[in-house]
């Protein structure tokens, strides 16, 4: 469908440039036919073209009407596509049409609201959406490459998923790289819990910027950049090669990003030697910074019994034994739940821990089920016995009785930890710039996963840093913000550090 309307051009404003209006697509709401449609369509544009006049020059919101509420946010789905949608106002009833704006690569769906497209479309009873379609990101590199002087390497890794990758070349292209990795995927918003739109970055007037993504971690891809820009403006050159990857889909576990880049060629020929990934903000004077991970551990226990009727004492049931794997688990969640609030010195990364998340069985009240099932999510410590471990989750469910099996989801099986002392001379430069800076670093394991593990399993040591101090943990939360202050002084602490990694001299594992 999208592309049948293609190449319409919509004047807006006298002299100014013409803003692509296509590919667009109308549809009823009623749909009869494709003929139906498509006549429907070139109706509307016509309608649109004769019915918006220019606005004078220099007034991009002329129709900006603060009573339409713009609603935005993310389809579901495995490729989520962001939106921003108006209701029509003052429906009269019958079959309107609905409106899909596309824009041109220099655009966004905001340009729509800020034009007051959106907004005009809902006061004259159009149900419409604006789409901001996969590749912005990419774009948005591109053109950060163009002018940075930066070589830029697009490489698709699945279908749709693309890293991008920016490079400023080192003057010892011998030398292994640094690798300076984000990822431009967010999660959702619930729009009406926040205090401001979460896709406007507005500051308030102590300077906090709200926005989603504004510490997880979009501050840190815009702090990489800046930081190489500045190094670059004041004439620097540096031994290492710097890479900055931005990768697509972290945040739904990697698995078309990172996971796949660090399969291939394009990773290969990279020759990172260490790598900066994110952090977390900290609340306090102190940094957090990251040297290794727990493991992501997802099973399904399934348990099988008699069935029968509801009324009568039924002998070896599926609920019964699922019951027993529960507690089982349950009483090792406690213990380490126990060994963590015991022992001041601990972290929470240092534990395992497990969460029931999710139970499912039965049709009836009155129906005994045969099969019933619970999901768990471990996150397993970098320091546990991994065989053993499994072998224990095989025994709670041997020991609940016959028909009780285990399947995991997800089991991630490569911890690896990148040493936090000075033997590890990508620590010791890391370490010293901040020292130098007075920044007091508090390092842990984190508690759950990033794309770093992938970096970790291929050989490459790397750090979660995100340079957020004195911020209140807000990732993934409404109102996620930072404050303008904490953003800058990260640029600065970037600045300082991209020349002491870079500079690292040639270490026995480079060659
Ligand atoms: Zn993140």
């Amino acid at each position: 469908m999208v592309g049948a309307l293609c190449g319409c051009w919509f004047r807006l404003g006298g002299a100014r440039p013409l803003i692509p209006f296509g590919p667009t697509v109308v549809q009823t709401s009623m749909s009869r036919s494709q003929v139906a449609l498509l006549g429907l369509g070139l109706l509307l544009i016509f309608l649109l073209y004769v019915g918006l006049p220019g606005p004078p020059e220099q007034n991009s919101w002329l129709w900006g009407d603060p009573n339409v509420t713009v609603l935005a946010g993310l389809t579901p789905g495995n490729s989520p596509i962001f939106y921003r949608e108006v209701l029509p106002q003052g429906s009269s009833g019958g079959t309107r049409v609905e409106v899909v704006l596309l824009h041109g690569k220099a655009f966004n769906s905001h340009t729509w609201e800020q034009l007051g497209t959106l907004q005009l479309l809902s006061q004259r009873g159009y149900r419409a959406v604006a789409l901001d379609l996969p590749g912005a990101a990419v774009a948005f590199f591109e053109e950060r490459a163009r002018q940075l002087g930066l070589g830029c390497q697009k490489v698709e890794v699945a279908p749709g998923y693309v890293v991008t990758v920016l490079t400023w070349p080192g003057t010892n292209p011998a030398l292994p790289s640094i690798l300076l990795n984000s990822h431009t995927d967010v999660v959702p918003v619930f729009k009406e819990h926040w205090s401001h739109d979460p896709f406007e970055a507005f500051k308030d007037s102590e300077g906090y910027i709200y926005a989603r993504g504004a510490q997880d971690m979009k501050c840190v891809s815009i702090q990489y950049l800046e930081a190489v820009r500045r190094l670059k403006v004041e004439g620097h050159r540096f031994p290492r090669t710097i890479h900055m990857t931005f990768v697509p889909d972290e945040e739904v576990g990697g698995h078309q990003g990172m996971e796949l880049f660090v399969q291939r060629p394009e990773f290969q020929a990279l020759r990172a030697g260490f790598a900066l990934d994110e952090g977390i903000a900290n609340p306090t004077d102190a940094f957090t910074v990251f040297y290794s991970e727990r493991s992501p551990w997802w099973v399904r226990v399934t348990s099988t019994g008699r069935p029968g009727h509801g009324s009568l004492f039924i002998e070896d049931t599926a609920a019964e034994k699922l019951h027993k794997v529960v507690s089982s688990i349950l009483a090792f969640r406690e213990k380490e739940w126990q060994r963590l609030q015991s022992n001041p010195h601990l972290k929470e990364g240092a534990v395992t821990s497990v969460n029931l998340t999710k139970l499912e069985g039965g049709v009836a009240y009155n129906v005994v089920p045969a099969t019933m099932s619970a999901s768990f999510d471990f996150r397993v410590a970098p320091d546990v016995d991994f065989k053993a471990f499994e072998e224990q989750l095989q025994s709670w469910c041997q020991a609940a009785g016959e028909g009780v099996t285990l399947e995991f989801a997800q089991k991630w099986m490569h911890p690896q930890v990148t040493p936090t002392d000075d033997s590890n001379p990508w620590w010791a430069a890391f370490s010293r710039v901040c020292k130098d800076m007075n920044l007091s670093l508090e390092p842990e394991i984190m508690p759950a996963a990033t794309d770093s593990r992938f970096i970790r399993a291929v050989g490459v040591p790397a750090l979660g840093f995100s340079p957020l101090n004195r911020t209140p943990v807000l990732l993934h939360d409404h109102d996620e913000r930072l404050h303008e202050a904490v953003f800058l002084r990260g640029v600065d602490i970037y600045t300082r550090l991209l020349p002491a990694l870079a500079s690292v001299p040639a270490l026995p594992s480079d060659s």
